[in-house]
C-alpha cells in the first residue's frame, strides 16, 4: 500500500492523522483488502478513500490450487495491465511460504525458464512487490488457514536487478509496525549478480541469501544462466567468500538438474570442488531442484538419478536437501512462472 499518498490524501482533506495508523494496522497487520473490511473508519470517509486510494496495487485476477493443496498460485494484475505470479507453497505442515516476483518478466533469459522467455517488461514497485503478501495474506485469511511464516524473493525477475525496490519492500516486510516478517524469514534468490550481493551483505546481513547457480564450470552455467557471462565464477565465489566472511550466514545453493546436462559425477566433483574454494561445506546447503519442463530442449532426470546426484554431492560432507516438487499442475513449479 502506498502510505506516502494515503497520508498526503489525508492531509489534503484535513483528516486527522490517526487515521493513518488505523489504516496501516488494518492493512498489515489485519490483512483488510478493501475499504469496507476497516469498520473503524466512518462510512463517510471509506467512501472517500474508495475513490482516491488503492488499497493493493496488484489486484488478484485468478488463484489455482495444486491438486495436492500444497501450492496456491495467484495472478495478479498490475495498474498498468501487466501481469505477475507469486505462488504460496506449503514448505512445514503449520505455515506457508510466499514465493513473490521481483520484475515483470527477466532480463537474464535462462533457457529453461518460463519467465526468462518473455523477457524483461518492467521492474516493479516496492509496494506491488510486498503487496503480493498483502493480497496473498488476505486470501489465506478469508479461508481461515494458516499465515504466511516466510517470503523468497524468487519469482519472476532477478531481484538484484531491482535493488531499490527489492531493499525497500523487504523493509517493509520485515518492518514491526508493517508486515513485521523477522529477517530470518526473509530470503532473497539470485542468479549470481555480484554487485548486488556485496550490497545485500551489508544491507541485509539477517536475510537469507540463495544463488541460482545449476553449474559449476563457466561454459555450462554461462549456457544455463546467462549472467554468468557478466560475472563467471571466479567472481561469483569471490563474492560469496566475502558474503560469508562478513555475515558469517549459510548460503542456499539452488541447483536445478537437467538430464544429461549437469547431472553426471563429473559435475558432483565440479560443484563439490568450487565451493569449497568459496568456504568449507558447513557454510553451504545445496536444494537439488528435479527440472519442471517448460517446453525447452531440457529433459527431467529420473527420481534414480536425483537421489544418485544428491548421495554423491552428500558423500562430499555437504549438506544437500532434493526439493520435492510442488504445484506443477498448476504452473506453479520453479521455473514454471510466466504470468499468463
Ligand atoms: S530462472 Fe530466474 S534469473 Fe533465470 S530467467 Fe528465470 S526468473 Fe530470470
Amino acid at each position: 500500500m502506498d502510505l506516502k499518498k494515503l497520508s498526503i490524501f489525508l492531509k489534503e482533506n484535513d483528516i486527522p492523522a490517526f487515521r493513518l495508523n488505523q489504516v496501516r494496522d488494518a492493512v498489515y497487520k489485519n490483512f483488510a483488502a478493501s475499504w469496507d473490511e476497516i469498520p473503524v473508519l466512518p462510512a463517510a470517509l471509506r467512501d472517500r478513500l474508495r475513490h482516491g486510494i488503492h488499497i493493493h496495487s496488484v489486484d488478484t485476477l485468478d488463484t489455482l490450487v495444486s491438486k495436492k493443496r500444497d501450492a496456491i498460485k495467484f495472478c495478479f494484475g498490475l495498474k498498468d495491465g501487466l501481469k505477475i505470479e507469486s505462488v504460496l507453497l506449503k514448505l512445514m505442515s503449520e505455515k506457508w511460504s510466499l514465493c513473490v516476483s521481483t520484475q515483470v518478466g527477466c532480463p537474464v533469459r535462462c533457457p529453461f525458464c518460463a519467465t526468462g522467455k518473455k523477457g524483461l517488461k518492467r521492474n516493479l514497485s516496492p509496494d506491488e512487490i510486498s503487496d503480493q503478501f498483502l493480497a496473498a495474506a488476505h486470501y489465506l485469511k478469508t479461508r481461515g488457514t494458516q499465515k504466511i511464516g516466510s517470503v523468497i524473493l524468487m519469482g519472476m525477475g532477478e531481484p538484484f536487478l531491482n535493488y531499490d525496490s527489492v531493499a525497500e519492500a523487504m523493509r517493509t516486510m520485515a518492518d514491526p509496525e508493517l508486515i513485521g516478517l523477522g529477517q530470518r524469514h526473509i530470503s532473497v534468490s539470485t542468479a549470481g549478480h555480484v554487485p548486488g550481493i556485496r550490497r545485500f551483505a551489508k544491507d541485509f546481513p539477517q536475510c537469507n541469501l540463495a544463488i541460482s547457480l545449476h553449474a559449476a564450470e563457466d561454459r555450462l552455467r554461462t549456457d544455463l544462466v546467462p549472467l554468468n557471462r557478466t560475472y563467471p565464477l571466479p567472481q561469483l565465489a569471490k563474492a560469496l567468500k566475502d558474503y560469508i566472511f562478513s555475515t558469517k550466514r549459510r548460503v542456499f545453493v539452488e541447483y536445478v538438474l537437467f538430464e544429461g546436462v549437469n547431472n553426471s559425477r563429473t559435475q558432483v566433483a565440479r560443484l563439490n570442488a568450487w565451493l569449497r574454494t568459496v568456504a568449507a561445506p558447513k557454510y553451504f546447503v545445496v536444494n537439488i531442484i528435479p527440472y519442471n519442463r517448460t517446453g525447452g530442449p531440457y529433459k527431467a532426470p529420473t527420481r534414480e538419478r536425483v537421489k544418485l546426484f544428491a548421495e554423491l554431492l552428500e558423500a562430499t560432507g555437504i549438506e544437500v536437501t532434493i526439493r520435492k516438487s510442488m504445484g506443477e499442475d498448476i504452473e506453479g513449479a520453479c521455473g514454471q512462472l510466466a504470468g499468463k
